[in-house]
């Protein structure tokens, strides 16, 4: 079981971001919904839980999109498919560039040490 939590600042606040080995995941994450999860974000406790033997870019970037979206409240407010094709449009557009490179520098930072993990 091994896990090591590298810390970012994102949107001004601090954030935590976990590696964890398979059975550090299944530890910290033992509810049956998780069970297939390969990455998890938690918004409140601002932390992102990555499985070591599954981390790729694609987490990486999948895991910041929902981080950054926690930012604009939007779980309360019953969007319709529509308006959140327009609100992820408008955020690739204006963001997406940023929002990729953020994520690159992240998974190159992050990307050995998952390596050393399950190897
Ligand atoms: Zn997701």
């Amino acid at each position: 079981m091994r896990q090591k939590t590298f810390h970012i600042k994102f949107m001004g606040d601090d954030w935590k971001l976990i590696l964890q080995s398979d059975a550090a995941f299944s530890r910290s994450h033992p509810e049956p919904e998780s069970a297939d999860a390969t990455a998890l974000t938690d918004f409140s406790a601002k932390k992102i839980w990555f499985r070591a033997s599954e981390f790729t870019l694609y987490h990486v970037i999948h895991e910041l999109i929902h981080a950054r979206f926690g930012y604009n409240c939007l779980d309360e407010a019953s969007l319709s498919h529509d308006q959140m094709e327009e609100i992820f449009a408008k955020y690739m557009g204006e963001h997406g560039e940023s929002h990729l490179k953020t994520s690159k520098g992240i998974f190159r930072k992050m990307a050995s040490h998952a390596e050393k993990m399950v190897g």
